[in-house]
């Protein structure tokens, strides 16, 4: 598909962001180019539209700007999974490890019911921790999985395993 290799380009690459010896992959420059923010919409629309997916859970904050249009898009509601304590309502709590210490997600209790079926999305999956804990945060409550969608992958860091049998999409795979 033409459309992947613009939207590859699109994303900028800042080296020692934000700690030394990271390259950061920097989506708000696909946001910059309209065609590119608009074909990546489309590419995830497509594969999501009619497979009765009722729910787009994004992963705090880039999964905040690409997970609505989606979800607007195929008839699904949205739904924020969120850092701590920025929730006001009663919330339901997943914890994971980082390199050092922990994070934990945290969801709105009512936001989903038990049989609907989510598609989770983020801007990136890295170790593939954050996601993960998204699945069994949602798993929990009774939520089936369809998938989990990224706009990039980094595959060095083999993150997908971490998934288990939740499928992964992502549209670019980078180093
Ligand atoms: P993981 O849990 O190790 O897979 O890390 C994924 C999370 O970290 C996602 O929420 C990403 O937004 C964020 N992240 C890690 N590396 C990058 C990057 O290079 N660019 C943008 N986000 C990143």
């Amino acid at each position: 598909d033409p459309r992947i290799a613009k939207i590859a380009s699109s994303i900028r690459v800042i080296p020692d962001f934000p700690k030394p010896g990271i390259m950061f992959q920097d989506i708000t420059t696909l946001l910059l180019d309209t065609e590119a923010f608009k074909d990546t919409i489309a590419l995830f629309v497509d594969r999501y539209k009619d497979k009765g997916i009722s729910v787009v859970a994004g992963v705090e904050a880039r999964g905040f700007i690409f997970g609505p249009p989606i979800a607007l898009a195929i008839g699904a509601k949205f739904v924020p999974m969120r850092k701590p304590k920025k929730l006001p309502g009663k919330v339901i709590s997943e914890e994971y490890s980082l390199e050092y210490g922990t994070d934990t997600i945290e969801m709105h209790v009512g936001a989903v019911e038990p049989g609907e079926r989510a598609i989770i999305i983020d801007d990136l999956i890295a170790t593939g921790g954050t996601l993960a804990a998204a699945i069994r945060l949602l798993e929990r409550v009774g939520v089936k999985i369809v998938e989990c969608a990224c706009v990039i992958e980094l595959p060095e860091l083999k993150g997908k395993e971490k998934l288990g049998e939740t499928s992964l999409f992502v549209l670019v795979k980078s180093a």
